[in-house]
Formats: structure tokens, C-alpha cells, sequence
């Protein structure tokens, strides 16, 4: 099937990571441009197969070049709205051929070519036959395929165009219901080749975190294939309407997380919040000096108000871990009404990007537009603190209000000459505690948060 590719084609390279001194091109990415799409079409010439610009053969080592697929695909059964679905499979199939490292989705997706590869003589133009078998075999339905992939600077702008207005038609139609209108979400379990214990929910109101994928993209990728990795799960009983929790969809994310998470807010980031895989567009994060929430994309480049990048943050929080504090978003889950809703959605976001705060402009409430700082205004907690002050932004309410209830509650305290504190508080949080019992047992647990009746805090 895959005797005219150069290169091995298999599931077992999937987790295939093609560093620098083992590349040799990089397409798309941060430093170029690219994006994929699905789109069912009519008259597709099956078959089809097309490299628009460079093959690899014309490229030099080290160089980096914008890059586009796009795949075209026809079958009397198929539907506009596994568009999504097929789509995202695109990441996982291309991570099969040896040598190509494929990550993130749409508009986002960055790829690497190992030295390898194109010594044994792989070109794009394998890599387009093996998405045509892999895809035609995965789905059953697609009759007639054809693949067009872009490395020409001005063809990817095109297609970068005509793919942004395609993610906008689906956003677009997500936008239309709410988690209230329907009695079934979707769970997808695709990014578990990478991030074992990760359990997507995709609800309306909570598209995927990876961006690709609606509430509509679920229904009929689940119609389509009900034993698949993106299935139906009934609400259950609603334990809190605000957070998003239900008793279904708990039971069903511990069944496929294997016993490893078992509660899920939707709208929050706290205490239970979604877990993260690592495709996730954004990440949500809370900064405790002022009990506000930060929000970063996969495309800002500087360090967050915490002191690290977002490469660092999604490091931390991805792989499945479901880490207080923190949680992967899409950027349509941030133009919901229901966006971290427990939290106090748009009144308690303290920081995020320009870029990110200038598109969410119509779906941030008014009044809070110019409260919220960005990279421009501010860097550093103290800047930020500064800029909420001067701009009257709704945390600087929260955080008097608080400073008030702690007062009030230390008059009432008995804190004697070691420093007691009396009250039961969270002390600690930690995604992973080892423990040595004795006897050779070692007892570890996962995203341990460790309460106290009393905390002594003695003078050294
Ligand atoms: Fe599925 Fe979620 Fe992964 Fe998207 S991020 S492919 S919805 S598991």
C-alpha cells in the first residue's frame, strides 16, 4: 500500500519528536505560516495529488518555509459537519509517516522533516499519498480524495484565507445553542496517544480545547461512528449548574481517564477544572497576588505575569494532569457566555495578550475592555496591580473586600507567640507526591492538595 513512500508508515511513530540537529526543514510554525483543511467537495478527482512550490528536494537544510494542506474529499454519505473531524485526524495521521513530526491544528500547525527522511528520499508529495490511504482507510465513507499541499509563500496566504473562513463558518455555527439547549455532550478521547489520562468534553457552550472541534463536529463524528474515539455521554444529574459539573460526565471521565480524574468543572479553573492534553490554544491561569485569572495563547511569544513563557506554562499543565489553577482553552470556548462562568468570566481576567484581547472585543463586556491590561501595559504583578487600580478594574473590589474579611476574621483568631493559624486551609498543591511507606511500598499521589487543622510557623 505504502510501496512507492521511501519511508516506514506506521502508528508506532507517532510519538516521534524531530529536534534541530536532526531537521531538516521546518513548514509552517511560529516563525512562517500555515494552516490545514478538510472540505467535502464535489467532482474531487480522486486520487489527486498536487505539491504547489517547493518539493523538499528544492529546499536547503536548516530553512523554514510557510506550508498549507488541503484535502479534499467527496462520498455520498459524507457530511459538511465532519469537515472538523476528518480534519483533526490530519495531526495524528501525518505523525505516522517516519521522519514527519506534525503538531497542533488549523491555522497553528507546525511541521518538521527529519535528515533522515529526505536522505531515504521522501518528498510532500509521499506525505499527501500517505494522508490520501490513511484517510480513505480510516474513514470508509470517503470515496474520492485529492490533496493539494502549499510550501509557495503567496498560495499559503490564499489558503490561509480560505481556511480562516471556513474555521469561521464552523465557530460561527457553534455559537448558535447553548449547553442547555441539548440532553447529550460529546467526549473525545483522540489526544490520549499522547496524554493517557486526557478526556475531552465538548459541549456547546465548550468547544474542544484544541480548537478544532464543535458540539456539531462531535454529533456527527459519533453518528458516524458511535464506537469511535469521539462518543456520546448523557448529562446525568446537573451537581452545579454554575461550574459546570454533572454526574455523567464525571462517571464517564473517570471510566476514560482510567480512574485517574474523576471530578470536572467545565467553567472553572479551580478546584476540579478541565484537564489539559497539550493542543490546547490558550491556557487560563491563576495569579494569587491578585486573586485574578491570566489568559495566554499558543502564538505570544513573552513571558507571562508568572515569569515564564506559554511553552513553559502548557509544560507544566499539559499531558492530561488536571492541575488547579490552570486549565487549556479554546478561543471559542473565550467568546462563550459560559467562559469560566464560577470564576466570574471577564470580571476576574487580570492580563492577556493584545493580539488575543483585540479579537475577543465584541464577546468581553464593555465596560471591561479597557480594564483588562495587555503585554503593552503592563509586565510584571506590580505593573498589572497599578494598571487595575488606575483602571477600576472589578478584582480591585474583590481583593478589598477580602483584605476586609481577613481582618475582620484575625481580630476573632487566637494566634499565639509561635504564629499559630487555627482555621482549616489549604497548605499545598502538588500534581504528583512520592512518599515512602517502609517496607519497600511507595505510595504516590496524584495532584495531591494537602489540607491542615492548624499551621505552626516556628522562628528558626
Ligand atoms: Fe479530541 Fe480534545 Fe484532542 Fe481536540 S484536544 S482532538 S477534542 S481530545
Amino acid at each position: 500500500m505504502f510501496e512507492d513512500i521511501p519511508v516506514d508508515v506506521s502508528p508506532m511513530y507517532e510519538g516521534e519528536r524531530i529536534r534541530s540537529a536532526n531537521m531538516f526543514v521546518e513548514l509552517g510554525g511560529p516563525k512562517s505560516s500555515g494552516a490545514e483543511l478538510v472540505q467535502v467537495a464535489e467532482d474531487v478527482e480522486d486520487g489527486s495529488l498536487e505539491v504547489v512550490g517547493s518539493e523538499l528536494s528544492e529546499m536547503s537544510e536548516g530553512e523554514i518555509h510557510p506550508f498549507g494542506i488541503s484535502i479534499q474529499i467527496q462520498g455520498e454519505k459524507l457530511e459538511k459537519e465532519l469537515e472538523g473531524v476528518i480534519e483533526r485526524r490530519v495531526h495524528e495521521l501525518c505523525n505516522y509517516v517516519k521522519g514527519f513530526m506534525h503538531l497542533n491544528q488549523r491555522d497553528q500547525i507546525w511541521c518538521r522533516v527529519s535528515k533522515d527522511a529526505v536522505e531515504a528520499g521522501f518528498k510532500l508529495e509521499h506525505l499527501g499519498k500517505a494522508l490520501s490511504i490513511l484517510l480513505k482507510e480510516e474513514f470508509p465513507i470517503i470515496e474520492k480524495i485529492a490533496v493539494s499541499i502549499f510550501t509557495e509563500k503567496s498560495e499559503v496566504e490564499a489558503f490561509l484565507e480560505t481556511a480562516r473562513a471556513a474555521y469561521d463558518v464552523r465557530d460561527t455555527r457553534a455559537m448558535e445553542i447553548s449547553d442547555e439547549d441539548v440532553d447529550v455532550f460529546y467526549g473525545c478521547v483522540m489526544c490520549q496517544s499522547f496524554a493517557p489520562s486526557h478526556v475531552c468534553v465538548v459541549t456547546p457552550d465548550r468547544t474542544a480545547l484544541c480548537g478544532a472541534i464543535n458540539w456539531f463536529d462531535c454529533r456527527a463524528a459519533a453518528k458516524m461512528d458511535p464506537e469511535g474515539p469521539i462518543f456520546e455521554v448523557t448529562k446525568g444529574e446537573v451537581l452545579d449548574v454554575e461550574k459546570g459539573e454533572y454526574s455523567d460526565v464525571n462517571a464517564m471521565v473517570s471510566d476514560r481517564s482510567q480512574g485517574m480524574v474523576d471530578r470536572v468543572y467545565l467553567h472553572s479553573v479551580f478546584e476540579y477544572p478541565h484537564t489539559s492534553c497539550g493542543c490546547f490554544e490558550a491556557v487560563a491561569f491563576y495569579v494569587p497576588e491578585l486573586d485574578g485569572i491570566g489568559i495566554v495563547d499558543r502564538d505570544f511569544r513573552g513571558e507571562t505575569p508568572l515569569g515564564i513563557p506559554f511553552s513553559a506554562m502548557a509544560g507544566q499543565c499539559s499531558g492530561g494532569k488536571q492541575v488547579e489553577g490552570f486549565t487549556g482553552l479554546s478561543m471559542g470556548y473565550m467568546r462563550s457566555p459560559k467562559f469560566l462562568q464560577a470564576d466570574g468570566g471577564y470580571e476576574r481576567v487580570i492580563w492577556m495578550p493584545k493580539e488575543i484581547k483585540e479579537s475577543l472585543t465584541e464577546f468581553i463586556p464593555g465596560d471591561l475592555i479597557g480594564k483588562i491590561p495587555t503585554e503593552e501595559d503592563a509586565g510584571s504583578i506590580k505593573e498589572i496591580r497599578k494598571f487595575l487600580k488606575e483602571h477600576e478594574h472589578p478584582i480591585i473590589e474583590r481583593l478589598k473586600q477580602a483584605k476586609g474579611e481577613v481582618e475582620e476574621s484575625e481580630t476573632f483568631e487566637e494566634v499565639s507567640d509561635e504564629g499559630e493559624i487555627t482555621p482549616t486551609a489549604q497548605v499545598a498543591y502538588a500534581p504528583e507526591l512520592s512518599m515512602h511507606a517502609g517496607g519497600g511500598v511507595k505510595i504516590i499521589l496524584k495532584n495531591a492538595k494537602i489540607y491542615a487543622e492548624k499551621v505552626i510557623i516556628r522562628k528558626k
